[in-house]
């Protein structure tokens, strides 16, 4: 099963992917999680990445393209993948059609009011388990130990910025793929599993 996440900053396609790639036993992949891991290991492309997502811009379409390409051809994607955060335009969008065909694309609906106060209470931890200062007011993680942190582009300003260019760059890929016929909405505006047992139902 190849399955594409499509969302607003904050429409919550992280805590979706965790859930789906454990349910269905599909690799979660992440383009921004592939950046900030660039940007940690100080490697060039994570140096020119950095000044783009500090900015809430987008990287660069051959950048991410080329991440996506490489990671699908490994072996633990031959059975499906679940893309989280990408495509994020439509030439991306076109490039993944020549790399491979997709079979279903969740598009999380979620009301723009919501978005600031998601994005700015959350926290994330290196391994991967993210919480909201909302339900968590621990440090630690719950799950490793780690110390959670505050991403730098979760800021009201950066925030601001993400969402113009979702408007602008993103959302048309709504209209891409439902034209292809393979787009499905699911209201991500209630909890974490609500949104996921709607998912499961489309899935089954
Ligand atoms: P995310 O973790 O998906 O919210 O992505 C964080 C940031 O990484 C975005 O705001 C962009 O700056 C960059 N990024 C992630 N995925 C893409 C993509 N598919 N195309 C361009 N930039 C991306």
């Amino acid at each position: 099963m190849k399955l594409i996440l499509l969302g607003a900053p904050g429409a919550g396609k992280g805590s979706q992917a965790t859930k789906i790639s454990a349910e269905y036993g599909i690799p979660h992949i992440s383009t921004g999680d592939a950046l900030r891991a660039n940007i940690t290991a100080g490697t060039e492309l994570g140096k020119f990445a950095q000044s783009f997502i500090e900015k809430g811009q987008l990287v660069p379409d051959e950048v991410v393209v080329n991440i996506v390409a490489d990671r699908i051809k490994k072996e633990d994607c031959k059975k499906g993948f679940l893309l989280d955060g990408f495509p994020r335009t439509i030439p991306q969008a076109e490039a993944l059609d020549k790399l491979t065909a997709i079979d279903v694309v969740i598009n999380l609906d979620v009301d723009f009011e919501l978005v600031i106060g998601r994005i700015s209470g959350r926290r994330m931890c290196a391994c991967g388990e993210t919480y909201h200062i909302s339900t968590y007011d621990k440090e630690i993680c719950a799950k490793c130990g780690g110390k959670l942190y505050q991403r730098k582009d979760d800021n009201a300003e950066t925030v601001k910025s993400r969402l113009e260019v979702y408007t602008k760059q993103s959302a048309p890929l709504v209209d891409y793929y439902k034209d292809k016929g393979i787009l499905v909405n699911v209201d991500s505006n209630t909890t974490i599993q609500a949104t996921f047992d709607a998912i499961k139902e489309i899935l089954k």
